[in-house]
């Protein structure tokens, strides 16, 4: 179905593909499939369905939607982002090497250190947007590069068709999470990338009400192994969840850039203000990779800011706490805005050190940036940043 429909726009397909009218009753909107199992047309004779962790209609449109809009051959919806990344990591085996970006989201540096750390596999940080820092950091038994399009809480951009060739040419694996650039704005399987992951519980959820983590894929070997992992391990993503990431879907587009836009002015107000030491966006020419995210993100530089104030852990935090519009909450990606310290909350699970080394300060603020006005956010943040000073 993708196939015949791939004429059609982004947009389009976000809409129409995985959607299809039920043949049934003609409803526009397909049924959630809530059935745990299928009956068969025989013993030993399977039919397209047959217990819903192998399979389940409703996943499986999400999946086809996915898939044209990433650019595919396949994807798979896991029970959350983390769920998603575990699957990609349980095909390494004990004495591999994981070589991962240091401006990595908290809870895959939780997953790396913590977790697979126990099954003997070792991962080394490295600048993912220093291609020669990279190439000289991948070991004999290097089995996995995993970078972000966008990194986070710093939003680094590395180059990835550098690093896609660079995996290629050095006979390793490289997955990237795309869920800050989000297919709307960058499509990295285009770009040479193996493995595309999302946490859809931001961006392709999209409203902060349900949890999902996918992967999409463009190597038919490569998609069995990883679907292999799935059904054998089961951290699949339940029906209800999935049509409410079709539905998110549908409005992807028209969201990340409207989101995007917003976030830039105010990228450029946060800029000026005198209590604001940096502001860290892609789209900012100040940004260390602004030429590279010219190149690579199309339609916006997405709809996560960070900012550094002049201001300790707890001034900061206070400003957190001030604002009214923006929730003071983790998360990113939906139409709401939210406001975060990653020093105490997203970036947490860091070691200390770590922290220190990448540049997570005490006085760093990420914003997701949702849905409402550029002038009412603006004031939001504006009454927040005065009223932690006159404390
Ligand atoms: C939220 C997030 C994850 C984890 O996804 P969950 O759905 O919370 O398990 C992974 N990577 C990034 C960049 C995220 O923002």
């Amino acid at each position: 179905m993708s196939h015949s429909r791939s004429k059609h726009s982004f947009r389009t397909r976000a809409i129409h593909v995985g959607n299809e009218v039920d043949p049934q009753t003609g409803a526009v909107v397909p049924p959630i499939h809530l059935a745990s199992t299928f009956r068969q047309p025989g013993a030993g004779e399977w039919g397209d369905f047959d217990y819903s962790r192998s399979g389940n209609p409703t996943r499986s449109n999400l999946q086809s939607t996915l898939t044209s809009l990433e650019g595919g051959c396949g994807s798979l919806a896991f029970s959350s982002g983390m769920a998603a990344i575990h699957g990609v990591t349980m095909m390494l085996s004990t004495g591999d090497h994981v070589l991962a970006g240091c401006d990595l989201y908290g809870g895959a540096y939780r997953l790396l250190h913590k977790i697979c750390s126990r099954s003997g596999i070792d991962v080394t940080l490295v600048d993912m947007t220093d291609t020669g820092a990279v190439e000289a950091a991948i070991q004999p038994n290097t089995k996995l590069i995993w970078a972000e399009t966008i990194g986070n809480p710093r939003l680094s951009i590395p180059d990835l068709p550098s690093l896609a060739k660079i995996a290629k040419s050095r006979g390793v694996r490289i997955g990237v999470d795309n869920t800050f650039g989000t297919p709307s704005l960058i499509r990295p399987l285009e770009c040479g990338i193996d493995i595309v992951m999302h946490s859809a519980t931001k961006y392709l959820g999209g409203h902060s009400d349900c949890l999902g983590g996918t992967l999409s894929v463009a190597d038919q070997i490569l998609f069995d192994e990883l679907y292999y992992i799935q059904n054998a391990t089961g951290a699949v993503l339940d029906p209800l969840s999935c049509f409410l990431v079709s539905r998110g879907l549908k409005t992807l587009d028209l969201r990340v850039r409207e989101q995007s836009a917003t976030s830039l002015k105010l990228a450029v107000w946060l800029q000026q203000h005198p209590q604001v030491k940096s502001v860290l966006y892609p789209g900012l020419e100040t940004h260390p990779q602004h030429a590279v995210a010219k190149e690579l993100l199309n339609g916006g530089f997405g709809a996560i800011v960070t900012f550094e104030l002049d201001a300790g852990i707890k001034e900061t935090a206070k400003v957190c706490e001030t604002t009214s519009l923006f929730h003071l909450a983790v998360s990113l990606g939906a139409v709401e805005s939210l406001i975060e310290q990653p020093a105490t909350m997203s970036h947490a699970s860091y070691d200390a050190a770590d922290r220190a080394k990448f540049g997570i300060t005490d006085g760093l603020i990420r914003l997701s940036v949702g849905l409402e006005s550029y002038e009412d956010l603006q004031a939001d943040l504006e009454q927040a940043i005065a009223a932690a000073r006159a404390k």
